[in-house]
């Protein structure tokens, strides 16, 4: 690692802010795991014991025909089409956006899990728990589920906050802007008072967003073992890690992007070009995603030649 390049990254105060704001999303993803997956197990439990007919020993008759694609499922079977219906009277948003994509239907009798993907955004049909879910995952979960009794515009602040954090184009946050973050998450996780392990987070979080957040650097520091225990110093190689999943997960949000076409192609570009180019100038985080970058080029290149994608397209190429 490139010790140099993390300390002038870490000069400019607002960058500074922005990857202390994506270490709070990433501690509260790590609050969340375990109180979702138990809310997840209870959530399937109560609609077996409303709806015993859709337990276990219901089984999906038509296989790979109730296969849902991104917000379409026309089940075809009774099993999943009484499932579906179960789900959309615990979801907020059963008029809006309904990721099905993200599901197998065969396995939601036995599965809690895959009954819950159906309350997430889109792009999750290959994450197996809470253990591998973003923050926004999570929190789009308890959003959408009425199994939470929680204030959804609580939930809904917080993930619109995470939404700028990732959709900021310089990759900056402006330390008033982190002060309204810290409010809302306290806010937030207020919710949770009876939470043991949430209630932890926060201390940490708070400390977090209040202090200055110094790197040890080694060369520079004398490791000074009290202030090491409030866990405000992090090592270079942790605050490196978190930039590292910061940015893996933005590009992750640009490819979902790009492959939903729900952003034109050309913003797309743009975006994709100021990571490159602050990646050009942080040979210690590029390494770490030239994979990521190449899964985003190669589809912007299919997108470029849609004709050729196309199923039995009739083009001079395809017939040679
Ligand atoms: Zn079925």
């Amino acid at each position: 690692m490139v010790l140099s390049e993390l300390a002038a990254r870490l000069n400019c105060a607002e960058y500074k802010n922005w990857v202390k704001a994506g270490h709070c999303l990433l501690l509260l993803r790590g609050c969340l795991q375990g109180f979702v997956a138990r809310e997840v197990v209870a959530f399937h439990r109560g609609l077996l014991a409303a709806a015993p007919n859709l337990g276990p020993r219901a089984t999906c008759r038509s296989g790979s025909r109730c296969s849902p694609r991104a917000r379409q499922f026309q089940p075809q079977c009774q099993v999943c089409a009484e499932w579906k219906e179960e789900i959309l009277k615990h979801h907020t948003n059963r008029n809006g956006d309904v990721h099905w994509g993200n599901c197998r239907p065969g396995r939601w009798p036995v599965d809690a899990w895959e009954v819950a993907k159906a309350f997430m955004p889109r792009g999750l049909a290959d994450k197996t728990g809470p253990e591998e879910c973003d923050a926004v995952a999570l929190l789009s979960l308890i959003n959408s589920c009425d199994h939470f009794m929680i204030d959804r515009k609580k939930v809904t602040e917080v993930i619109r906050c995470r939404n700028e954090i990732m959709h900021s184009s310089e990759m900056k946050v402006s330390s008033l802007w982190l002060r309204d973050f810290q409010m809302k998450i306290q806010n937030f996780l207020n919710e949770f008072k009876n939470i043991p392990e949430i209630v932890a987070a926060y201390a940490r979080i708070e400390q977090l967003l209040t202090s200055d957040w110094a790197v040890h650097i080694p060369a520079e520091d004398q490791l000074d073992g009290c202030e090491y225990e409030t866990g405000v110093y992090l090592s270079e190689s942790q605050v490196n890690e978190i930039e590292m999943e910061l940015l893996k997960e933005k590009l992750q949000e640009i490819y979902l992007q790009a492959q939903e076409q729900d952003v034109l192609p050309e913003e797309i570009l743009n975006r994709l070009e100021v990571v490159k180019e602050f990646l050009r100038n942080n040979e210690d985080l590029r390494n770490g995603l030239t994979e990521d970058i190449q899964k985003l080029d190669s589809l912007h290149l299919q997108h470029q030649k849609p004709s050729s994608k196309e199923p039995g397209a009739q083009t001079p190429e395809g017939k040679a």
